[in-house]
């Protein structure tokens, strides 16, 4: 018996096999779980998807841009109707265009600003909106944050904006949705990762040459931890948590100097 037998639920997420959210993935699938995963409609993304998450026995794969609340319900609805009630969402969804991510942040344009909040933000609202009616009793929701929203961190730009309302946005959640629904809502903030994502960060490779040196445990961290520490946010083994970012960083934002 895993830690995660009979518990199903969607991942919102997955480009490839560096992608955080397969990570978590695969270790919600190693305990038991059975998943459904979206992908960001186009042929190539569908593919990528598609071949990662049929092995693992994945029967809804759906396309769902996040800018779109249809798709987002449509999802949510057909993974609710696959496999039952939904014990866990997890949100890794983020997307700043390649000029708020390059520029001084003072130069972000209104449009870039508006697209990089709705893709990184807001989409986490509109996805716990939709699965609340599709939730199981003490349902897990989980989203992707990093330290850029506390600390202004070099390149990071608007996004460090967007996980700053991203984190908030989470706590306002955590609250209702534990009263409402008895759902437990909280972010993991992981240290750097090599993803598409952070290719797109301008002094991404400066990041990793820069945390073993300031990091209590000297090292950057692998994406495997994220699975882990993602499991344990997901699984009874975290119920008494909620609206917490839990850092998976190699203990990097507690050091000030
Ligand atoms: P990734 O590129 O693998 O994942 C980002 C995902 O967002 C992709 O699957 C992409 O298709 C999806 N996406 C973008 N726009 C979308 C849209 N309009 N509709 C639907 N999906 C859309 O990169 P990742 O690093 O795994 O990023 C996942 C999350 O982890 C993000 O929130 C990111 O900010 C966060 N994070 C990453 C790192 C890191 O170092 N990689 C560190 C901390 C936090």
């Amino acid at each position: 018996m895993g830690l995660m037998s009979g518990k199903k639920g969607f991942v919102f997420g997955v480009a490839n096999d560096r992608s955080l959210a397969w990570y978590i993935a695969e270790r919600l699938h190693a305990e038991g779980a059975q998943l459904g995963f979206n992908y960001l409609p186009n042929p190539k993304m569908e593919r990528r998807v598609r071949q990662l998450a049929e092995p693992i026995g994945a029967k809804v794969i759906v396309p769902c841009d996040v800018t779109s609340d249809e798709q987002i319900g449509a999802a949510l609805h057909q993974a609710r109707e696959t496999l039952g009630p939904l014990d866990f969402v997890v949100h890794s969804v983020a997307y700043a265009s390649q000029q708020a991510l390059y520029n001084p942040f003072y130069k972000t344009s209104r449009a870039d600003f508006a697209q990089a909040m709705e893709i990184s933000v807001y989409s986490f609202v509109a996805v716990c909106q939709a699965a609340v009616p599709h939730l199981a009793d003490k349902a897990a929701i989980l989203t992707l944050t990093y330290m850029g929203s506390v600390k202004m961190i070099p390149g990071y730009n608007v996004m460090g904006v967007c996980k700053a309302a991203l984190e908030s946005s989470m706590r306002y959640l955590a609250a209702e949705l534990g009263r409402e629904k008895r759902a437990r809502v909280n972010a993991l903030s992981a240290g750097p990762c090599r993803t598409l994502s952070s290719a797109g960060i301008s002094g991404f490779d400066k990041m990793l040459q820069h945390y073993p040196t300031k990091a209590p445990l000297e090292r950057n961290i692998e994406s495997e931890e994220v699975g882990k520490s993602g499991l344990y946010l997901l699984s009874d083994l975290s119920s008494g948590v909620t609206g917490e970012v839990h850092y998976v960083d190699a203990g990097y934002n507690i050091i000030g100097w």
